[in-house]
């Protein structure tokens, strides 16, 4: 026959958009809408409803950027659409329409919530979402809570001032569209997305496919049946003709897809967490919604956190929502508080997002939920698996890794191997995103795109508006009913993650493995963007651990009640703060400014916390009998005095800078530095090897600044070619000595950076303060250290151990980590000589190496000290920052661990009467670091101490507690009993052999 296919597609697609859609709705009707605008911030509806409304017109601007109206609609059906005895007639619903101005897709715009007159939520509407059900026997009456969000922009990355209510501007920014009853066809609707999902399922098969034509000439007789003059009324022959094309089951071999519905809700990205707030009310009151009309459907929700912020301030939808967690259909997911990012956090907090997580969810709902969910952070720490274990989850999901811009990941189920050995079962979800809309494309890309096809069967799909919030529609649901087994299509069903995870583990018992970190090969930046927050993170995760330590040892030593619900609280605020648009600096302005807020009231109230706990153990007394106790809550002795103990710590004498040539030397008889007039470091030895660091022909304490124009995703990305573009800072302003320190001033551009070099007595590190007056633009400020040192990998701590990466550039994997994220230290070395580099700040960092013409090697170890990205915060990083850092010469990867807790600990001296305080556990063996000491979780007074291998070897420890335990065991994360690598001997001695970075928690019965 002749080949009109084209043809026949361009009719299709007209018929479709000219005659099919606008059937839909087939009458309208007026509502009467008065307003209220609010002054500023959001208020409950309970105030909302008390005030005065306005009448408003369709056509009124209305909201500030962040502003709120909200709108009262109330009228009654007209009765010309109900038959004679007030019934609808069948094949069609009313409903209210609504549309606030909207100038873009879900999540990015405005949008709102509707709410009945007894203050209960009834849906959102948002863009492709707009619809309210409408019951035809009742008057409407119904509140509608407008948010008038600005369009961040991110398809075009440029800078905005709309990030930050102080900056944005008053004026309107919407449009009020359309607030109306419609009447809905339920068939012709039905029409429409029987067109959806065949045409779309026709146009994804390729065209030498019997089916595809099939389908074809189906809708041709489609088309010839259903009446353009009359839709509504043929309808439903048209979908007869279309009922064999639906008929036709799918392929044997057909990739299986579990469909499980989502919304991606960013706890703050480019929006602030108040506003987050009402979008996971307006998501969830959606998915409630649908959740009554489908009821096979389920939906998959993440955060512990968007269900207590529900439960705080919307009560009555969390109500409902738990009975929807009870009915299987509101699923609880991901085991973590926020969906954190995973490259930055320590290892305790990264604990603790498991366990203020799955607690929630087992107290709230009694679920222990089993995997852990993160579709969109940028990279995933080789910590991880045993983290995931350690809190009783098996299972691991993202689909991230798709965004490498340089290698295409092997695997789509596998097992996933950490630092210590521990695999977890991990998904990627073949369609590449979190948010499908479940269009034909998508559906065909996961099945084409598989990567274990022939041994696996099935992938998830999770599909629904993300990013902003939005969830899954009706449309999508229309298309989880039509695909079920379709010939030319992968199969679907609705399940959740764990049908999946079962399922698929069940058919790929023995996956492929991956080894190590699931390194991102983009938005490398995000370990360096918006300093301040990074800081406070680091700050707090560290006076956590002291508050923690201190109260617990107070409370055993001398009946101090312990803080539970403080420490919960802060707990709480620094895991939100974790999330990953919020630690990567990748937020508007107004996120950064709450972060920076709120780590200055953290750092407040821990330090109350710490007061009073020490304030207890060092004892009241007055007068003479006071001495000057010294707390040290590291896990090594400091000073004199023992790791989580206290004593009177021993004098030291100071290092005071001496004149060498025209600059100085700095030696304290462990290491020696001579610094240049320039300021630069020329020369560092260590004593004991008396080898030189500093590789030849190079200077340590070099600043460099580089040009930092990424094509796009500017406070995400740092690329490659940033390298091509550098300024050595060696122009010294001025140079002098401050007591023990040297001090070098330079200026740059428009910014000025003393450095402050010091060496205390007896330590075997360098300090270098960084204080920074920082006003540049697109610029990324490194600082180098080459040493004479010939290493293939460099070590970079991670949570509960380090990471190894390489220094060359062998394969394409190796090539694109040339930015990379490390906790508190990194080390290069050769057997029996190493140099580390610590911070107290930083987590950006890039090793690489060269061979000298001399013919050794010159490793650069660089910290990525600041940015000054654009979008979407346009002034992000501008202003003053310290970052301390500090170089170690001679160092083990052993120096390296004992020095990154020193740079982020520092003792504390207080007065009293007490000489010392016994610490609550001693640990023979030092590789063996205790990371927190606490009181347990159910509040019975049990002693928690968390512990790990840190030097990636196997070691044995005895243990000695300082307190007096009825019984001792081994938990998971959670506290609850497990089997461990722990021996109690008669005497009460335990004993602890792990492997290597083996993560283990005691909890000591009191
Ligand atoms: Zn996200």
């Amino acid at each position: 026959m002749h080949d009109n296919r084209q043809l026949v597609e361009g009719r299709l697609a007209r018929f479709n958009d000219e005659r099919v859609t606008p059937a839909v709705y087939q009458a309208f009707a007026p509502v009467t809408i008065t307003a209220w605008t609010v002054p500023d911030e959001p208020v409950p509806f309970a105030d909302a409803v008390r005030q005065k409304y306005s009448p408003i017109d369709i056509g009124t601007a209305w909201g500030k950027p962040w502003g709120t109206m909200w709108i009262h609609a109330t009228g009654s059906i007209p009765k010309e659409w109900l038959d004679s005895r007030g019934r609808l007639p069948r094949g069609l619903a009313t409903e209210l329409l609504v549309d606030p101005g909207f100038t873009g897709g879900p999540g990015f715009n405005a949008e709102g919530l509707v709410f009945r007159p007894d203050g209960s939520t009834v849906k959102a509407i948002s863009p492709y979402n707009a619809y309210v059900p409408v019951d035809h026997r009742q008057p409407l009456d119904v509140y509608i809570e407008a948010a008038a969000n600005p369009d961040i922009g991110i398809s075009g990355f440029r800078p905005t001032a709309l990030g930050d209510k102080a900056t944005a501007g008053d004026g309107p920014i919407y449009k009020l569209a359309r607030v109306q009853f419609a009447l809905r066809n339920t068939v012709v609707w039905e029409l429409q997305q029987d067109i959806a999902v065949l045409g779309g399922l026709m146009h994804a098969l390729p065209v030498d496919l019997p089916r595809r034509h099939e389908i074809l000439r189906a809708f041709e007789r489609m088309l010839d049946i259903v009446d353009p003059e009359d839709v509504a009324g043929t309808a439903a022959a048209g979908r007869a003709a279309l009922a064999d094309a639906f008929a036709k089951p799918a392929y044997a071999s057909a990739h299986n897809l579990i469909a499980v519905g989502h919304a991606h809700i960013d706890s703050a990205w480019l929006w602030p967490i108040r506003e987050t707030i009402r979008k996971c009310a307006r998501t969830f009151s959606n998915m409630v919604d649908l959740m009554d009309r489908y009821p096979d459907f389920t939906f998959a929700c993440s955060s512990a956190q968007q269900f207590a912020w529900i439960k705080e301030h919307y009560p009555e939808l969390f109500t409902r929502i738990k009975a929807k967690v009870r009915a299987g259909q509101f699923i609880p997911v991901g085991s973590m508080w926020v969906e954190a990012d995973t490259n930055m956090p320590g290892g305790e907090a990264m604990a603790r997002q498991f366990v203020a997580g799955k607690r929630f969810f087992l107290d709230e709902f009694g679920l222990d939920t089993l995997e852990a969910w993160l579709p969109d952070s940028f990279g995933y720490s080789a910590a991880l698996p045993q983290i995931v274990k350690s809190a009783g989850a098996d299972y691991f999901l993202t689909q991230k890794i798709s965004w490498n811009q340089t290698n295409r990941m092997p695997h789509h189920t596998f097992a996933w191997e950490g630092i210590d050995g521990t695999r977890v079962f991990t998904h990627f979800p073949p369609v590449d995103k979190y948010n499908s809309e479940l269009h034909a494309n998508d559906l065909a890309h996961a099945q084409s795109n598989y990567r274990e096809q022939g041994v696996g069967t099935v992938s998830l799909i999770p599909f629904g508006y993300g990013d902003g919030g939005g969830g899954a529609t009706r449309e999508m649901l229309a298309v989880t009913e039509r695909v079920r087994s379709l010939e030319g299509s992968p199969t679907m069903e609705l399940g959740t993650p764990i049908d999946f995870f079962r399922r698929a583990e069940a058919e790929y018992p023995t996956p492929p493995v991956w080894s190590g970190e699931l390194y991102l090969e983009i938005h490398r930046g995000t370990y360096t963007t918006q300093a301040n927050t990074k800081q406070g993170n680091r700050r707090s995760e560290h006076l956590l651990r002291e508050a923690e330590l201190w109260a617990a040892t107070a409370s055993v030593r001398s009946g101090v009640e312990y803080p539970y619900a403080e420490l919960e609280e802060i707990w709480h605020l620094v895991l939100l703060q974790q999330f990953h648009d919020i630690l990567p600096g990748s937020s508007i302005a107004w996120v950064h400014h709450d972060a920076e807020r709120n780590y200055t009231a953290i750092a407040g109230r821990l330090e109350k916390v710490i007061a009073a706990a020490l304030a207890a153990l060092s004892g009241k007394g007055s007068g003479r009998g006071r001495k000057a106790l010294t707390f040290n809550a590291g896990p090594y002795e400091r000073d004199g005095v023992a790791g989580l103990g206290a004593g009177i710590a021993e004098a030291a004498d100071e290092v005071v800078p001496q004149k060498y040539r025209r600059g100085y030397v700095l030696d304290n008889g462990v290491i020696r530095a001579v610094i240049s007039a320039k300021g630069l470091i020329t020369s560092l030895t260590d004593y004991a090897t008396g080898r030189e660091a500093i590789a030849p022909g190079t200077v340590g304490n070099l600043l460099q600044l580089h040009r930092d124009i990424p094509n796009q995703w500017d406070a995400w990305d740092i690329d490659e070619f940033y390298r091509r573009n550098v300024t050595d800072l060696t122009t010294v302003e001025s140079l002098s000595v401050d007591g023990d320190e040297v001090v070098v001033e330079r200026v740059f551009g428009t910014s000025r950076i003393t450095q402050r070099l010091r060496l205390a007595a007896g330590s075997a590190a360098l300090e270098i303060v960084n204080d920074i007056d920082w006003q540049e633009s697109q610029k990324l400020l490194k600082l180098a250290f080459p040493v004479d040192v010939h290493a293939d990998r460099s070590a970079s701590e991670t949570q509960f151990g380090h990471v190894f990466r390489p220094t060359h550039s062998n394969t394409s994997w190796d090539v694109a980590k040339f930015e990379i994220c490390a906790h508190r230290w990194v080390h290069v070395g050769e057997p029996g000589y190493g140099v580390a580099v610590a911070n107290d700040s930083t987590y950006g960092h890039d090793i690489g190496r060269r061979t000298r013409d001399d013919g050794g090697t010159t490793t650069t170890i660089r910290l990525s000290l600041l940015r000054a990205p654009h979008y979407p915060d346009p002034t992000a990083d501008l202003g003053h920052h310290v970052l301390r850092v500090s170089i170690s010469p001679g160092a083990s990867i052993a120096d390296a661990v004992a020095e990154g807790y020193r740079m982020n600990l520092r003792p504390r001296t207080v007065r009293g009467t007490e000489s010392s305080v016994e610490p609550l556990v001693r640990v023979s063996n030092p590789a063996v670091v205790v990371e927190a000491v606490k009181l347990a979780e159910d509040r019975s007074g049990d002693v928690i101490v968390r512990m790990y291998e840190s030097r990636g070897g196997k070691a044995e420890a005895m243990l000695t507690a300082g307190f007096d335990y009825s019984s001792v065991e081994c938990t998971d994360l959670l506290e609850r009993t497990t089997d461990g690598p722990v021996t109690v001997g008669a005497e009460g001695a335990i004993t602890l052999r792990l492997r290597p970075f083996q993560l283990v928690t005691l909890r000591f019965a009191t």
